[in-house]
């Protein structure tokens, strides 16, 4: 079936109005299909509804469906891009109560951005148009403990580990605790991504999750 833009927008921003939660699912997406367009404070409120659903364990596990499965076929436009830690306790789609084809996200140890995360980011800015990339950090994140232990007179890690402490020392302090340094870092890495060509024409915001909480904090 086919939708001319204009329905298609209508039809999205209604959806998105009516159910801030996630219960919103774009029309079925073909090849020339452009994705709705969002501004950033909404994607972000969506982003903290979905998180107090999870610290409330409310979670509506939106667009998890076998409709939504197929609908997204053809096509994905992802509200948000997310960078955060490969850390098994921090998956972005759980602590933001999202499903398939709500957020991109990219993830690596400490949250560090290298070409491929920056390639990998500017393609989705590029093709689905989200307005919103939020670079999370998390407590107790241990690529962020090692760099403090390094700075700290701890032994050099083997290369391709040491790759990954040598991005996360460059926006943290020696001096610095945990907390302040997994904050430090997220921030740094949320500026130098602002910097970007095309990740500059989004809001680009560093968060923090509490896992103790559950709680995300952006700042
Ligand atoms: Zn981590």
């Amino acid at each position: 079936m086919h939708h001319s833009r204009s329905t298609f927008l209508t039809g999205a921003s209604a959806l998105l109005l009516a159910a801030p939660a996630g219960a919103a699912s774009p029309a079925r997406l073909d090849e020339h299909a452009t994705c709705p367009a969002q501004t950033w404070p909404e994607a972000k409120q969506r982003l903290v509804y979905g998180n107090q659903r999870f610290v409330s364990e409310t979670a509506a596990h939106p667009n998890q469906t076998v409709e939504r499965r197929v609908d997204t076929v053809p096509g994905q436009c992802p509200f948000a891009l997310v960078l955060t830690c490969a850390d098994s306790r921090v998956p972005p789609d759980v602590v933001f109560d999202r499903g398939l084809g709500d957020l991109f996200v990219c993830r690596t140890a400490g949250n560090v951005a290298d070409a491929i995360v920056i390639g990998s980011l500017q393609y989705a800015v590029l093709h689905y148009h989200p307005p919103l990339l939020v670079v999370l950090g998390h407590e107790n994140c241990g690529a962020v403990g090692a760099t403090l232990d390094w700075l700290n007179g701890a032994p050099t890690p083997p290369p391709s580990i040491y790759s990954v402490v040598a991005a996360v020392s460059r926006g943290v302090h020696r001096d610095m605790n945990l907390e302040a340094a997994v904050k430090a870092n997220a921030a740094h890495v949320a500026r130098t991504l602002k910097g970007q060509p095309q990740i500059s024409a989004l809001h680009v915001v560093s968060a923090y999750y509490s896992m103790t909480t559950g709680n995300v904090t952006f700042f």
